[in-house]
């Protein structure tokens, strides 16, 4: 098969992570008999710059004539004037919107050599293997009226949470299909004690469940999942929610693990191109010292294959290179204890690509 994959290396760290993903993307192609044909886009800051547009149309084309999208991250300093009129992130939630991105999944995997990084302890965190499912253009962050108000009683501010069946049925499906290929177990997250948009989540989820009779279901309030996630996080497989709880939920999430610098992400639509990136920043304050940690656009470049291009066995290949580089002790800065050797972004790039290789002999 040949497929296009636009890179979005944006801002920051950005252009240095991309580079090593696209190193491990390559060796992939080498390997698999699949090819790839890569292009480059402009987006966040480095598109103001350039086109005055943090998503220019031409970056928007390209992305839609691809058969996935690998963004790094935007932002800085340069571009973080609160009164500045056009912003970075402004082309982050505009790619989202465009491209009909609504489900948002944060793997969080807890691996056995990083596993002192946590700040939880050793026991309470072992085993975590979760993928937090959230809804990504609907709910409170979307829904109109929005806006400051006067009242009565001086300045206001309304805010709309808004819902209807169909974002949450195909919510509910990602979801679920997700879980089939899993351990089969869905929690879906609402707050049904107290809202109508969560009667009506829940209500949607439990027909869609009908659906799924193979997956074990349950309902968690929202509150006792923030509580779940920190007492027995390795109870959970897949977590399905609204917008707002999932940002919330999803950063709480990630904690588990304690390195910002290995987690990746994937956004999804009904079609293609579906859209990988870290869910980190563009880390402005180690750009250009060549000491970010790609792993987390590394393993965004795993998803990719498996969830953009239906790559599953290549997939494995890269998560399996990147775990053997960590359990072989290589470490870029973030990840290393005090006094522990560290190797520079390209060096750990160079070292995932090694064991690629491996592992596509072994194979
Ligand atoms: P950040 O994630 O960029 O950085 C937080 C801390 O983690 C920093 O100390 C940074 O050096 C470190 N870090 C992050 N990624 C790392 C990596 N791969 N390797 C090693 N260390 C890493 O968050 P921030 O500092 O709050 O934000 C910086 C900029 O990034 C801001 O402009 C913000 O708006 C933007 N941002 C963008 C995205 C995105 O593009 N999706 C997400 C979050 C923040």
């Amino acid at each position: 098969m040949h497929y296009t994959i636009t890179l979005l290396p944006g801002d920051g760290i950005g252009p240095e992570i991309i580079a090593e993903a696209r190193k491990v993307l390559e060796v992939v192609t080498r390997h698999s008999g699949h090819s790839i044909t890569f292009q480059e886009g402009l987006i966040g800051g480095i598109a103001i710059d350039e086109r005055g547009n943090p998503l220019p149309d031409e970056t928007l084309e390209m992305c839609r004539r691809s058969d996935a999208v690998l963004l790094a991250a935007v932002g800085g300093p340069r571009w973080s004037d609160p009164r500045a009129e056009v912003r970075p992130e402004q082309g982050l939630l505009k790619i989202r919107k465009e491209l009909g991105l609504f489900a948002n999944l944060r793997p969080v995997r807890v691996i056995p050599a990083l596993i002192s990084s946590s700040p939880l302890r050793p026991e309470v965190v072992e085993g975590v293997d979760l993928v937090i499912v959230r809804e990504l253009t609907g709910g409170l962050y979307f829904g109109q009226p929005q806006g400051r108000e006067q009242t009565p009683e001086g300045r206001g501010a309304v805010d709309t949470l808004r819902y209807n069946e169909r974002e949450i049925e195909r919510l509910m499906r990602v979801a679920f299909n997700l879980a089939r290929g899993r351990r089969r177990k869905l929690t879906s997250v609402d707050k049904a004690n107290v809202l109508a948009t969560s009667r009506l989540w829940r209500e949607v989820a439990h027909e869609v469940a009908s659906d799924y009779p193979d997956v074990a279901y349950e309902d968690v309030l929202v509150d006792a999942c923030a509580m779940y996630l920190i007492r027995r996080p390795a109870d959970f497989d897949v977590i399905a929610t609204e917008n707002m709880f999932g940002d919330i939920l999803s950063d709480e999430a990630s904690m588990l693990t304690g390195s910002l610098g290995m987690l990746p992400s994937a956004s999804l639509g009904e079609n293609r191109p579906a859209l990988f990136e870290p869910i980190h920043g563009s880390a402005p304050d180690i750009a250009g010292k060549g000491i970010a940690n790609p792993l987390a656009t590394i393993l965004s470049a795993a998803m990719l294959l498996r969830l953009g291009l239906g790559l599953d066995r290549e997939a494995d290949i890269v998560e399996r290179a990147a775990e053997a580089v960590l359990a072989a002790g290589h470490r870029t800065a973030d990840l290393a204890a005090p006094g522990q050797p560290t190797v520079s972004t390209r060096a750990m790039g160079d070292l995932v690509v090694e064991a690629c290789e491996k592992e596509f002999a072994n194979a």
